[in-house]
């Protein structure tokens, strides 16, 4: 499995003319190695697999990360990879422009000595993009877990609750099913607070005929699940209604487009027309979706700006969502797998508007 990976870094090598490649973003390390901690890098010549990291985690280096020779280091990893990256004469030394320090750059360059540093962006991005069935399978169950949290909390969402013990709660269950943790920490955020798209949870107790915003996630195995459900509490106001039957239209138009080989910004557009027929473009502020996985928001980004094309194999969020202003706000986020033949929904949780 590594092996494939590591060989299709070493063609960016040629690709790139460069002599080693240096891999500092931790799920990009994670992706080549199998090494789950906090501290590590990884060093990729035409023949050669390094892993970096200090002594805390040598012996669960030991465990988990095979197929590349072990260094492990008091120094900043960076630089101790970077002298042996150079060696004693002169080479290309790629690294990832996006995740390297202004620090870590000042210790690599002084490291390198004579070689030359090329700052690359996107290698790993787009490698980690196309993902393997056993990826897509660890989204999916980290997918199925939220579901059953989704599930539990339903009946918890009542007049009274705040959005601070929704918010606990989420985090909670998704450990207590299996989940290692939280992908990022639980947005809750009800009544005109729910038009904020990334609100924190706060202490403000949830009230009948507030919507309640729900946007959660966990991670199995280093893959994230990302998930965004509208509850409204008590009755439903008309507006509401429309509004929720605008955003679930501009999702469902999306997902019938999405299939590889079209452009990322025709599937925002997809949705951004139904949305703006409907007079809610303009409170549609943010874009359509995101590649997901060992981190929650990665390669493409499906927005009107994107100049990428989706490929089979891409796993992606689907997310139109319309906030107004001292309303509230409406989201649906599913996750699709794009497939030789077009997508799959790996999201199964019910679509229409929650009410409790
Ligand atoms: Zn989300
Ligand atoms: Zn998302």
């Amino acid at each position: 499995m590594t092996s494939k990976r590591i060989a299709r870094v070493r063609q960016e090598l040629r690709n790139l003319r460069l002599d080693a490649f240096l891999v500092t973003a931790l799920p990009h390390v994670r992706y080549l190695t199998g090494f789950s901690g906090t501290n590590g890098l990884s060093l990729i010549t035409p023949r050669r697999h390094l892993f970096f990291s200090d002594s805390r985690y040598k012996r669960q280096a030991q465990a988990e990360v095979h197929g590349a020779t072990h260094h492990i280091t008091q120094r900043e990893l960076i630089d101790e990879a970077g002298r042996t990256a150079a060696g004693r004469t002169p080479v290309r030394i790629g690294f990832e422009a996006a995740h390297c320090t202004v620090m870590q750059h000042r210790l690599l360059r002084k490291s390198a000595g004579k070689s030359t540093l090329v700052p690359t962006t996107g290698v790993m991005e787009q490698i980690v993009a196309v993902k393997e069935r056993d990826e897509v399978s660890a989204i999916t169950r980290a997918l199925r877990i939220s579901e059953r949290v989704l599930d539990h909390l339903l009946p918890m969402i009542r007049p009274g609750v705040s959005e601070l013990d929704l918010a606990a709660e989420i985090s909670y269950q998704h450990k207590r099913f299996g989940a290692d943790g939280d992908a990022f920490p639980p947005l809750v955020a009800s009544g005109a607070r729910s038009a904020f798209p990334h609100a924190k949870p706060t202490g403000n107790r949830i009230r009948s005929g507030q919507i309640v915003l729900l946007d959660f996630g966990c991670s199995i195995n280093g893959y994230n699940s990302d998930m965004t459900r509208t509850v409204v509490v008590g009755r439903v106001p008309a507006g509401v209604r429309k509004m929720y039957s605008a955003v679930l239209e501009a999702r469902d138009r999306a997902i019938d487009a999405i299939r590889p080989g079209i452009r990322a910004s025709v599937i925002d557009g997809v949705a951004r027309r139904v949305l703006d027929a409907r007079g809610l473009g303009e409170l549609f502020v943010h874009s359509l979706g995101h590649g997901v996985g060992l981190s929650v928001h990665e390669r493409p980004r499906i927005s009107s700006l994107s100049s990428e094309t989706l490929e089979s194999g891409y796993v992606v969020t689907i997310e139109p969502g319309v906030y107004r202003p001292g309303v509230g706000g409406i989201r649906i986020e599913d996750i699709v797998c794009l497939t030789r033949r077009g997508s799959r929904v790996l999201t199964k949780a019910g679509r229409t508007l929650l009410v409790v």
